[in-house]
């Protein structure tokens, strides 16, 4: 379990001053100067050497990611654009860090910045973070007047301008190549890469897309050292980690833990455990609703880190835990899912444009017994159809709870089927 000392996030609850004076007494902005004075390469050397995967479901180093911007910045500006459009179902973390926590994304948006050799960053926030968007917006206005940013950063001598883009509610907004189009004020649609927006991103210009917390926790990785956020949790699998917990248990939360945390101890003794004990539990959605369902029996033992969850053919995703008792009509909830997805698909290629809507029709008839056993084999061939063959993820994200579900909760699918007079089909 994670000591109160090892905690990044000291407000995420939200019970202390989200701005300046409540920021400074919690050690943010402490030394900023001191660390822009290491340099560039020093920055993304530490990052990477502290393990810290990217927190926006990917998993892909940060530190890494960073250093595929051009060395030299030349005639096109580099830009940093910070993620926050969180739209995957379950997941509310970032917004628990714009709303309590600002400054250390204000802080952590400098630093990136300046090892990047970006003098502007985009924040881009979902739409309906309205109120959020108020407190951070306060939090810029504060850092600007206190001559954290601005013109002389810290006293650094480094310029940083720091801007806040509302997105209109578009789940693939959350993509990083349909935001900066939508940045750009287009259509919010992936763009075929590549380019790599490290090459080509926002305005054609080199630009690194990163998440809310993968930024926001850079500032305590650089004061406290990579070696200290490389020994929280497992190797390869490092640092701490927001988690939200949701669903059938007895409290509901967002909290910062160690990452490879065991999922039933997560369950227990921060969200209180499962409504009617353990043993009543059905399966979990470990990492937002595109990543496939476990089982209990998985349940059991797993571990919430990157590693151990994708041997279990499912992933560690945004990290929110969505929580299933037995009371849950599974199967109506992943088609749930589907309808989600066929909605939200941009419909730029025709595998997800048409496959995402094949398959909410194909659980739709599974769900009301209307289908065949046979269509259960025919509904996994469709997904595999259109996992890896579009532009972006979604297609994968809608193709993979429906693989899951096949993989782990296949009897009760036959059930639906077989003994359609059972089906309850109640609303998930
Ligand atoms: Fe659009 Fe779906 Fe293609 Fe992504 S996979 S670009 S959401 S049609």
């Amino acid at each position: 379990m994670l000591a109160d000392k090892d905690r990044i996030f000291a407000n995420i609850y939200g019970l202390d001053d989200p701005f300046l004076a409540g920021a400074r007494k919690r050690g943010n902005w402490d030394g900023t100067k001191k660390i822009l004075k290491k340099g560039r390469e020093q920055i993304v050397e530490d990052i990477k050497n502290s393990g810290l995967r990217g927190r926006g479901g990917a998993g892909f180093s940060t530190g890494m990611k960073w250093s595929f911007m051009p060395k030299e910045v030349g005639d096109r500006p580099h830009y940093l654009v910070i993620n926050a459009d969180e739209g995957e179902p379950g997941t509310c973390k970032d917004r628990e860090i714009i709303r309590h926590d600002p400054h250390t994304l204000i802080e952590g948006a400098l630093i990136a910045s300046f090892a990047m050799g970006a003098h502007t960053a985009y924040c881009y926030v979902r739409g309906e973070f309205y109120r959020e968007t108020e407190v951070l917006q306060r939090a810029v206005d504060e850092a600007y007047e206190a001559g954290l940013i601005g013109e002389n950063a810290c006293g650094s001598g480094y310029k940083f301008d720091f801007y806040i883009h509302l997105g209109a509610g578009a789940y693939i907004c959350g993509e990083e190549t349909a935001l900066i189009e939508s940045l750009e004020g287009k259509k919010g649609q992936p763009r075929l890469k590549p380019p790599f927006p490290a090459n080509v991103g926002v305005f054609g210009c080199p630009t690194t897309v990163n998440n809310v917390e993968s930024i926001a926790v850079v500032p305590e990785i650089m004061r406290r050292g990579p070696e200290w956020f490389a020994g929280i949790g497992k190797p390869n699998n490092t640092g701490t980690k927001l988690f939200n917990i949701s669903g059938h248990v007895n409290t509901p939360c967002t909290v910062e833990e160690e990452m490879g945390i065991p999922l039933k101890e997560l369950i227990e003794k921060h969200a209180g455990g499962v409504r009617g004990s353990w043993d009543n539990l059905l399966g979990v959605i470990p990492g937002g609703a595109s990543v496939p369902v476990l089982n209990k029996e998985q349940c059991d033992t797993v571990t919430m880190d990157y590693d151990a969850l994708r041997e279990l053919r499912s992933g560690l995703g945004t990290a929110a835990v969505m929580v299933m008792d037995k009371s849950t009509d599974i199967v109506r909830a992943i088609t749930r899912l589907s309808a989600f997805y066929k909605h939200e698909s941009c419909g730029q290629c025709t595998p997800c444009r048409e496959g995402t809507g094949w398959m909410w029709r194909m659980m739709e008839r599974i769900c009301k017994g209307e289908a065949t056993l046979e269509e259960i084999d025919l509904l996994e061939q469709v997904t595999y159809q259109v996992e890896g063959h579009t532009i972006c993820a979604l297609g994968d994200a809608a193709a993979w709870p429906i693989q899951g579900l096949i993989r782990t909760f296949r009897p009760e699918m036959e059930r639906r089927i077989t003994q359609p007079a059972t089906n309850t089909d109640q609303a998930a």
